[in-house]
């Protein structure tokens, strides 16, 4: 394997898995990251260690003073500036994303091409942080809101998207004056040490403090470092409902806010109405791509009755044509699962489908043999099974795939709906009543719901998030800005008397 693009990146055998010159020194413990590709190890990163994340978080406080007076036009700039970065570096760092992650080179350099767009939708929202006008009930008074920036905003990310969400979250929290401290995960380490010297080299270049952009390197111990931090009042999470829970209530003890992405159980519905030239090939990029580590992955297919044998016949000869490999040969459409432990995860739900009742209609299983030597390649497969089966009610991280049958399109929507999670949901349909049923207050109970498009692959522009279990949170496009910033209402007197407002009287004499 030509590993070129971990020089260009500055990726080294020992990196430093903190952005404070206390470096790897202080550090006792380096993290390994073994690559899911062909299991060889790539390099480390050093653990956090909790003096060492109190030099970040002190110099991260010292850089939000000068930040958040940086006018936020300026601070797009250097938003701007980082896009141009990640412009030049979009193929080295798409390779370390597939080489570090496992997922196809084509998802690599699309990941970082996401982050080149959420860096543009910055710099444009950098003049655009819009508060209200009032008008005052009371004369010679003027009313309106303003947004300033909150201050450190802890990010915590999954392997699945090792560097655009963090993207999501850093470039609308920096053009809105907030300075950021990155946890990565602990799967893909790497990845935010290549990011984070590409900031930095920027930073450096406009001789803005280091602090701005930090990363801190470890298993859920570092992330409690900030989960548990009261000088850090906003804590992005992304990852495992799990998390999210424990997340939620830690923050929420010391009256943090929180923003929480968390996992998702996506359902496509295929109508008699559908065009079965989109639904194919959306269905199965949904459920394969990343090998199904996506957190909006498709993980049900809800099919009318009468047209679901002709779409499992179809899927299954879809199936056969998947090619499962290195994902940095383009040629392959599939490549492994983060590591084993996603392995055994996915073996033993394929287990608990057997013992649930359901039905394989294409198998699964692992690979093994030359290009297999991870033990980390599984097969796709798809399982006929019911709604309230419990391991379809779960997320499984992995590709597999349930086939579900339906009568009507109210129970087609109930078995959608009828899941702890609430993220990603599409319909496939040419029938616009069908459409706009689903899309209705009635219709899907997700943040995302799609018509003649699968579940995965949303664009930066638009909110990004899910409801009930996935965690409420919204990132991205739209109006995600303002959770990143706090409202501050103003009243102006501007006249020489003191009316109160709801006309209460206090006369002095
Ligand atoms: P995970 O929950 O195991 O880990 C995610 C991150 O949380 C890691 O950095 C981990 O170290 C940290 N963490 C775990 N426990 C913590 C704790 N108690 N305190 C602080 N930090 C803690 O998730 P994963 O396996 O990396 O990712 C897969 C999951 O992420 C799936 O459920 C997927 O659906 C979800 N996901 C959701 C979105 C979304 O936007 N909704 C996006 C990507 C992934």
């Amino acid at each position: 394997m030509n590993t070129d693009f971990l020089k260009k990146l500055g990726i080294k055998k020992h990196n430093a898995g903190t952005s404070t010159g206390l470096q790897s020194v202080k550090s006792r413990k380096y993290i390994p990251s073994y690559t899911p590709v062909d299991g060889s190890l790539i390099g480390s990163v050093s653990q956090t260690t909790a003096d060492q994340y109190e030099e970040v978080i002190s110099k991260a406080q010292e850089a939000f003073k000068v930040w958040r007076m940086i006018p936020a036009p300026q601070r797009g700039e250097i938003v701007r500036q980082y896009g141009e970065q990640l412009r030049k570096y979009k193929d080295p760092l798409g390779r370390l994303v597939s080489y570090e992650m496992g997922k196809s080179l084509q998802e690599g350099w699309g990941e970082v091409q996401e982050m080149i767009d959420i860096c543009d939708f910055a710099v444009g929202l950098s003049r655009q942080l819009y508060g209200l006008t009032m008008h005052s009930e009371r004369p010679q008074h003027r009313m309106y809101e303003q947004w300033h920036p909150l201050g450190i905003v802890g990010i915590i990310s999954a392997f699945n998207f090792p560097v655009a969400v963090w993207s999501w979250n850093a470039m609308i929290a920096l053009v809105c004056g907030d300075v950021v401290v990155w946890k990565p995960s602990e799967k893909a380490p790497l990845c935010s040490v290549a990011c984070q010297n590409l900031f930095h080299k920027v930073l450096k270049d406009n001789d803005v403090p280091e602090g701005v952009v930090s990363i801190i390197n470890g298993n859920y111990r570092v992330g409690e470092f900030m989960t548990k931090d009261k000088r850090v009042p906003l804590v992005s999470a992304t990852g495992s409902i799990r998390m999210g829970k424990i997340v939620g209530q830690t923050v929420a003890a010391r009256l943090g806010r929180s923003l929480l992405e968390l996992g998702g159980n996506n359902a496509i519905i295929v109508t008699p109405n559908a065009d079965m030239d989109v639904v194919l090939p959306a269905t199965v990029f949904g459920a394969v791509g990343t090998c199904g580590q996506r957190c909006t992955s498709t993980r049900r297919l809800i099919i009318h009755e009468s047209i679901y044998d002709d779409v499992k016949n179809k899927l299954v000869n879809a199936y056969k044509q998947l090619r499962i490999g290195d994902p940095l040969d383009v040629n392959n459409h599939v490549g492994p699962l983060i590591d084993k432990d996603a392995v055994n995860t996915y073996l033993a739900a394929l287990e608990k489908i057997r013992e649930q009742g359901g039905k394989f209609a294409v198998e699964g299983g692992v690979l093994d043999g030359p290009g297999y030597e991870s033990g980390c390649y599984v097969k796709p497969c798809i399982a006929e099974a019911k709604p309230d089966m419990e391991i379809v009610q779960q997320e499984t991280f992995a590709p597999i795939l349930y086939l579900l049958k339906y009568k009507d399109l109210d129970e087609a929507i109930a078995i959608q709906n009828g899941v702890p999670q609430g993220l990603s949901s599409a319909i496939m349909t040419l029938n616009l009543r069908e459409s706009e049923r689903f899309l209705s207050a009635a219709g899907s109970d997700c943040g995302i719901a799609n018509v003649n498009i699968g579940t995965s692959g949303a664009e930066i522009g638009g909110a990004f998030g899910g409801e009930k279990e996935t965690g409420g949170g919204r990132e991205s496009g739209s109006d995600s800005w303002k959770a990143y910033m706090r409202r501050q209402t103003n009243t102006i007197n501007w006249g020489d008397k003191v009316p109160l407002a709801q006309g209460i009287k206090f006369d002095l004499g």
